[in-house]
């Protein structure tokens, strides 16, 4: 057997359990392709988890040391494919080698959901992002909109009001999801909200350089000369590597009971990747703890 456990995913999540299952003496192997931090490193500023404030990567590295000293390694491999052989031990396939474990975490997380409209992929990475923490910058002193109505789009209409001229807020409805406090920052800032507006078309040339808005309550459309625009409209699950084999929900999240095991014995799914009612930080490393701790408890 080379490995007790292999996690996939080195977010919040990830990194939690490799902590507790370093902890408890438990060979464990972490792949991820995308490096380490997962979401951590598109956020900027992180507020809301205890203890700690100040930047998403400098939480992510902390969480990476935290992990390494317990005997976790990292290998940065994209996985391609998990199983169960006969026997009930588990294969874990990546471009380069063919792993065989005990037991397998899934924390591989979320990916931001496409807006579809015209323009999107057209100006993707010319104007169009999914990052603000990543490509704000490229924008500084310019015009920027914003869309969504959730916890991303008003952290990131307030991190790019910093450096930016304008920050356009655009949301489809009139009232939030993001948390009060996320709330009252924004109407306290610079930045124009504007709700019951839809975005039906990215335009430019090179780079993008406006937007049309379609007002959902009176059809009327308007014209926002912008540089960017930065869409922040949920995100949809990573988790292709358990299609066909774990149970998942009509959204694509994996079903897990309360120790984050899933329907294949000695397989878990933590953090964002499973169908939850909250996903913050400090769920997601819990639900790590909750992981390791199951499969420290059965070896
Ligand atoms: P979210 O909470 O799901 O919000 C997505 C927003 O996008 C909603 O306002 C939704 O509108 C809007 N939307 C969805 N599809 C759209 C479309 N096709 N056109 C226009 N608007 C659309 O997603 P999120 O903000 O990325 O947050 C994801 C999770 O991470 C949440 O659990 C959030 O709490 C968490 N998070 C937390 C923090 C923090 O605590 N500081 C920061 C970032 C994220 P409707 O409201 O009309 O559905």
């Amino acid at each position: 057997m080379d490995f007790d456990v292999i996690v996939i995913g080195a977010g919040p999540a990830g990194l939690t359990a490799a902590l507790y299952l370093g902890r408890a003496n438990l060979k464990t192997l972490i792949l991820d392709s995308t490096g380490i931090g997962g979401q951590l490193n598109y956020s900027y500023e992180i507020d809301n988890y205890p203890g700690f404030f100040g930047k998403g990567f400098e939480l992510a590295q902390k969480m990476r040391e935290q992990a390494m000293k317990f005997g976790g390694v990292f290998s940065s491999e994209r996985v391609l494919e998990i199983g169960v052989f006969e026997d009930g031990t588990k294969f874990v396939k990546t471009r380069k080698n063919e792993y065989r474990t005990k037991s397998i975490i899934i924390a591989t997380g979320a990916s931001p959901r496409p807006l579809d409209v015209d323009g999107e992929k057209e100006f993707t990475g010319r104007g169009v992002s999914y990052c603000a923490t990543c490509d704000g910058a490229f924008f500084k002193d310019k015009n920027v909109a914003v869309v969504g109505g959730g916890n991303t789009a008003f952290a990131d209409a307030l991190y790019l009001s910093k450096f930016c001229h304008s920050v356009f807020l655009i949301h489809r409805r009139d009232t939030f999801r993001a948390s009060a406090f996320l709330i009252d920052k924004v109407k306290n800032s610079k930045i124009l909200v504007r709700t019951n507006e839809v975005v039906e078309k990215i335009v430019g040339r090179d780079m993008v350089n406006s937007i049309v808005l379609k007002n959902t309550t009176t059809s009327d459309s308007t014209v926002l000369d912008v540089s960017a625009l930065f869409i922040a409209v949920g995100r949809l699950p990573n988790s292709d590597l358990g299609k066909g084999l774990l149970s998942l929900d009509e959204n694509g999240y994996i079903i897990t009971d309360e120790n984050m095991r899933t329907n294949i014995d000695g397989i878990y799914a933590v953090g964002d990747i499973r169908k939850t009612p909250l996903r913050q930080i400090i769920t997601a490393a819990a639900d790590g703890a909750v992981a390791a701790n199951d499969i420290a408890l059965k070896m």
